[in-house]
């Protein structure tokens, strides 16, 4: 507490101060390249308990699987999935849902066997083509068929299919309920209006903000301290609608105001006020992040970063015969990145 009261967070330049500190340590400590937790035979960022998975983020509990995005508790044989699991087996192309055994193409679906291209259906086996059923067999486009015409229209479609090129393939973008800047795609591979339009994504247009701004952002007091109730009352412009800094591609709505919990928050833990509005911060926290892209690298213990710069207290001893470590990894960290990678072996070394 006296360090802290010592380092006056409070002050937004101190603030700034400290992040930019922050990026420098984080370039010249190793990092260790993912975080994988009792993988085996695995690769990707944020996983656990994890067999023979690979290319996969923020997944958990599965299997002889590759390409997962959210994928948790014992799913396997799954490739090109996101938001699924529990149980799930055999998936491919499918977004959101739970459990399901031979699914294809598919979204927020539930416990589904041998189904293709279907959304919101739960416990149905046998669908093609269908939309909210619920314990159904033998249905296309929700009409209930024998399982011999079943079978033998599936057949006929798919072979339709294959002659336009759907078949395949997942949901075409034009089926899409939201414009791609309204959703996380935006967020992790972020497009331009134009570049959107061209595959094909609808486009939200911002809507027009006319707010009467009452406190731009120059002169929001510097110390959390200096902050009186009356900024409850205040329309604040945030920094990235500011010239000439305007024109951010958050999704930036240009205004803000400050909550009565928001004000006592920032006090109680000396924290100095925004001025950014929430959109921006989202977005600005997001660029701490890795991109869900994976690249070859070597261990750069005892080596250098482009910039030439060696780790801070690199003292590492582990490998004979070698002037730098010979182990290869994927990582979520580019190679012209500034930050020192290591393996497990040298991070372990190094830290614990
Ligand atoms: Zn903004
Ligand atoms: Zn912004
Ligand atoms: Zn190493």
């Amino acid at each position: 507490m006296a360090f802290i009261q010592s380092a006056n967070i409070g002050s937004y330049t101190k603030h700034l101060e400290y992040i930019s500190k922050l990026k420098e340590l984080v370039q010249k400590s190793p990092r260790r390249y993912a975080r994988i937790l009792k993988g085996i035979h695995s690769d990707g960022e944020d996983i656990y308990e994890v067999k023979n998975v690979h290319d996969s983020f923020a997944t958990g509990e599965c299997e002889d699987s590759r390409f997962l995005f959210y994928l948790q508790n014992g799913s396997k044989d799954c490739y090109d999935c996101s938001f699924q699991g529990w149980n799930a087996e055999k998936l491919y192309q499918i977004c959101h849902g739970f459990g399901g055994m031979n699914v294809q193409f598919g979204a927020r679906n539930l416990y589904n066997q041998d189904a293709l291209y279907n959304e919101e259906c739960h416990n149905s086996k046998d669908i093609f083509g269908c939309e909210g059923l619920r314990n159904k067999q033998y249905c296309i486009l929700n009409t209930q068929y024998s399982k011999e015409e079943y079978n033998a229209l599936k057949g006929k479609i798919i072979a339709h299919m294959k002659t336009t090129g759907e078949w395949g393939e997942f949901f075409p973008p034009s089926l899409s309920p939201f414009a791609y800047n309204e959703t996380i795609a935006q967020e992790f591979f972020p497009l331009t209006k134009e570049s959107a339009a061209q595959k094909g994504f609808a486009w939200r247009e911002e809507s027009a903000r006319n707010y009467q701004i009452t406190l731009p952002t120059e002169r929001i007091p510097d110390h959390i301290k200096g902050i009186s109730e009356t900024i409850l009352n205040e329309v604040i412009q945030c920094a990235h609608a500011a010239p000439p800094t305007g024109g951010c591609v958050h999704q930036c709505t240009t205004a803000f105001k400050i909550t009565k919990e928001e004000l006592q928050f920032y006090r109680s833990m000396s924290i100095p006020l925004p001025r950014l509005c929430p959109n921006c911060r989202h977005y600005e926290r997001l660029g701490w992040r890795n991109p869900l892209k994976l690249w070859k690298r070597s261990c750069m213990c005892n080596g250098t970063n482009s910039k030439g710069q060696t780790a801070y207290n690199n003292t590492a001893t582990h490998f004979h015969g070698s002037a730098s470590c010979p182990n290869e990894f994927k990582t979520t960290y580019a190679p012209e990145r500034l930050e020192i990678v290591y393996c497990e072996q040298c991070y372990q070394a190094e830290f614990v």
